[in-house]
């Protein structure tokens, strides 16, 4: 099977710094997987320059074989690829169904509708007239997903999820996964906690210092392999 999305030899800059040194990356249709790594070693960098939003040559990213780097993010979204933000980013102005709707402007037709987000987070719809920012950070995650969602896209790739979320709230997030890749969703993590990424996906990729330190199937990576990786040494 041809990847979905892939990454070859992929570079990044902010002006003369360098944030990227050749990353390959593939993720092939129906998979989940995870990026990890430290803080600075990339990994937003990294799904920027996928999602159009920090320039890349043509050919470095490629999804479903043709290449996207030149790309605007719009035109990536229409394509197929919808992000949930770091932080979520809701407008707060805007009730909790209109950051949902928001999504919905891709022009894609799919199994996403506002319907199905509700089922998926069944704590959402008696907050569908609040606004944005009135509901709890777990609520919010689920608009951000849904917003993305919406979208109904072929990849979806969500960075730092868990960020600043209680365990619990964190693990029903996490148990709508499934859900999603039964609708044939693929799926990129960003994830700081290594062993939710380990359990909750296929494949782990590890980055450290913009490039990868280490790639293989989640359950099969050593915690001191892993460790290694993330750190640069085994502590
Ligand atoms: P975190 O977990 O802290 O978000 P990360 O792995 O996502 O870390 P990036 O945010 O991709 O890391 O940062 C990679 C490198 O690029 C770091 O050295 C960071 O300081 C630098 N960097 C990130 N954003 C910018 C920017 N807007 N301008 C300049 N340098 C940046």
């Amino acid at each position: 099977m041809s990847p979905l999305l892939e990454a070859r030899a992929l570079t990044a800059f902010y002006g003369d710094f360098q944030a990227l040194f050749g990353i390959d990356f593939a993720i092939e249709p129906g998979e989940a997987v995870a990026i990890i790594g430290a803080n600075g070693a990339g990994k937003s960098t990294f799904l920027k320059s996928v999602t159009g939003l920090l320039p890349a040559s043509a050919e470095r990213v490629l999804f479903d074989g043709r290449p996207i780097g030149a790309l605007a993010p719009a035109e990536i979204v229409k394509r197929g690829i919808a992000m949930v933000p770091e932080g979520r980013r809701l407008f707060p102005s805007l009730s909790v169904e209109e950051n949902l709707l928001m999504g919905s402007h891709s022009g894609r037709s799919g199994p996403w509708t506002l319907r199905r987000i509700y089922d998926l987070f069944p704590a959402l719809p008696s907050l569908r007239t609040l606004p944005g920012n009135a509901i709890s950070g777990g609520q919010q995650q689920m608009v951000a997903i849904g917003r993305a969602l919406l979208a109904n896209p072929r990849l979806l790739i969500c960075d730092e999820l868990s960020l600043g979320l209680a365990p619990l709230v964190v693990a029903g997030i996490y148990a709508s996964f499934p859900v999603m890749m039964r609708e044939g969703l693929t799926l990129i993590v960003v994830e700081q906690d290594v062993a939710l990424a380990q359990r909750s996906t296929n494949r782990l990729y590890c980055f450290q210092e913009g490039r990868v330190s280490l790639h293989g199937r989640s359950t099969e990576l050593t915690r001191a392999a892993i460790s290694k990786a993330y750190f640069g040494a085994v502590p």
